[in-house]
């Protein structure tokens, strides 16, 4: 099997956590899935997906208890964000100045 992003053949079943999310929160459920090695592309079988989409029903219904492993962050400053934006632009801006 070839990758069909970066098309290596270096593709293998690995165990990895599936980020599922749910209101403002992410479930990790571990799965086993074919990853591409160079470039890190997953591929899903149709059995995969279904179970995937079981457990998230299940979840919801609270028929699967979930643990509190951790907390997600986000910087809480508005305009630092902002700033990391303009530079990004700015950046862009000259690039496209240089490329000229
Ligand atoms: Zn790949």
């Amino acid at each position: 099997m070839k990758c069909v992003i970066c098309k290596s053949e270096d593709i293998e079943l690995k165990k990895v956590d599936e980020e599922i999310k749910f209101e403002n929160d992410i479930i990790l459920v571990p799965i086993e899935v074919l990853v591409c090695n160079n470039c890190s592309e997953r591929y899903y079988e149709r059995k995969t997906i279904q179970q995937l989409e079981s457990i998230k029903e299940r979840i919801e219904k609270k028929e699967i208890p979930v643990e509190n492993i951790g907390k997600i962050l986000r910087p809480k400053v508005a305009y630092k964000l902002r700033q990391i934006v303009h530079t990004a632009a700015l950046v862009n801006q000259l690039s496209r100045e240089l490329a000229v």
